[in-house]
């Protein structure tokens, strides 16, 4: 709704004059959406117009919109205890952390803090003191994977492994190494998928030696990367990352911040493989996006190496609003919510539906290079043509992102990630989706697809 007295119009001229917006390149006539209202799967903008958020946003409404109890959830906690640090402590984040151990399905204590790339940076702080603190002094870098995001701020800037993301930005925090994703689509021709994830995960390996083991903290990586292109793993690449680190002492850290909290057709990503981190990182979906929220949950072996009676033992790493009480309040009511709802088994039905249909209708389209899946997100890599391989260019990815919206339809892209690999549309709708929700998205983005083909 407009306000009184203000047109649509007045507003946007506002925004062009005071708000500067993240990842927008600059044009002298752009217009960003103003979101009005938002329910179910649905956004408004403030012309009325409608549009299934293909993306949750920027992946994290997993609930959908218009979930009164949570917003209730933060009403009764501001109302009651609105604030107090987490120095000392509050029931909703003691209540939480319990949830998010049943969650987890591990023995894990958990750090709050109110953004992926602080969960991250936490955890490189962490993984760094925990190994001089059990008589690794020199292991402090990082090994991530090219294409991989973790955030933002220098040292998750740093880990993160698109260039694009880096470029103006650099020199960013030293100790960070990159690796090859397991990017099956663009493996080596003759070379078996097997084989090649298998490579692909003892590059770490050999990464670790060629370093020098006894310099290595940990390993950070996505169950599946996302917003660098979906590019999901085999278990059995999974299976060789925990092997790799146990052998060679460096704690695997899983990023959650998309593929957790059912996104992935389970409580979390890695729970598709069977793999039990040391630390993993969450945010977004962890409140559905209703209020900031995030955690570093490590596993009780790592916390104990703080538990030291040295100085400087314990962490010394506070953010003031980091497990906010009425983030808490919601995270909480929002997983409770998503158990009765079963919206993880629900994303996985939505996923496989999606992947299936769209796997069908692309199968002869001449862009569609590979659709890939992760619960209920997925991929489209688009290319000129399909023997080649070559990435579609950016004209013809905006070209199919603007005839969606047309549609009515948000979806997006993996956006400044590589050079020369911005070819990905990317899907994740709220888990909460009805089948009805499908069939419009399903039906926008084929004939979006459609009209684009060059045949
Ligand atoms: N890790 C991953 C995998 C992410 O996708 C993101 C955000 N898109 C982050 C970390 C950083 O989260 P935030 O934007 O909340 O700092």
């Amino acid at each position: 709704m407009i306000e009184a007295g203000r047109t649509a119009a007045d507003h946007i001229a506002a925004d062009r004059r005071v708000v500067w917006h993240g990842m927008r390149p600059f044009k002298e006539n752009d217009v960003p959406l103003l979101i009005t209202e938002a329910n179910g799967s649905w956004i408004t903008d403030c012309e009325g117009n409608r549009y299934l958020d293909g993306m949750s946003g920027l992946w994290c409404v997993n609930a959908g919109y218009g979930r009164q109890e949570l917003a209730d959830a933060a009403y009764r906690q501001l109302s009651s205890m609105p604030y107090y640090p987490l120095t000392q402590t509050h029931l909703p984040a003691i209540r939480l952390a319990e949830k998010l151990g049943e969650w987890l399905e591990g023995d894990y204590v958990v750090f709050f803090s109110n953004s992926g790339s602080e969960a991250n940076e936490a955890a490189f702080k962490m993984a760094r003191q925990y190994q001089q603190q059990t008589g690794h002094p020199y292991r402090h870098k990082f090994i991530a994977r090219y294409r991989g995001y973790h955030g933002s701020s220098p040292g998750a800037l740093s880990a993160t492994g698109q260039a694009v993301r880096k470029l103006k930005y650099e020199p960013l925090a030293p100790g960070f190494l990159h690796v090859r994703p397991p990017d099956s689509y663009r493996r080596p021709e003759g070379m078996s998928r097997e084989a090649h994830q298998l490579q692909c995960a003892r590059e770490i390996e050999e990464t670790i030696v060629w370093e020098g083991a006894d310099t290595v903290a940990g390993v950070i990586l996505e169950p599946a990367i996302t917003g660098g292109g979906i590019i999901v793993p085999d278990k059995a690449y999974m299976e060789e990352v925990r092997r790799i680190c146990t052998q060679h002492g460096a704690l695997m850290i899983v990023d959650e911040v998309i593929c957790g909290f059912g996104r992935s057709g389970r409580s979390f990503g890695h729970h598709n493989f069977g793999v039990s981190p040391d630390i993993v990182t969450m945010a977004k979906g962890i409140t559905s996006g209703y209020l900031p929220l995030a955690a570093t949950a490590v596993k009780r072996e790592i916390y104990q190496a703080f538990c030291q009676k040295g100085e400087y033992d314990h962490l010394r790493h506070v953010n003031t609003f980091g497990g906010h009480p009425a983030s808490c309040a919601v995270a909480l009511a929002n997983l409770e919510l998503m158990e009765r709802e079963k919206l993880r088994e629900r994303s996985s039905l939505l996923g496989a539906r999606l992947l299936e249909e769209l796997g069908a209708a692309l199968a002869g389209h001449p862009l569609a290079g590979d659709v890939r899946g992760f619960g209920f997100m997925a991929g489209i890599e688009l290319v000129e043509d399909r023997q080649s391989r070559k990435p579609a260019a950016p004209g013809v990815m905006q070209g199919i992102i603007d005839s969606c919206r047309r549609r009515g339809l948000i979806i997006g892209k993996n956006g400044d990630t590589v050079a020369g690999y911005n070819n990905v549309l990317t899907l994740a709708p709220p888990l909460s989706s009805t089948d009805e929700d499908l069939d419009f998205l399903l039906a926008a983005l084929l004939e979006a697809l459609e009209e684009a083909s060059p045949a």
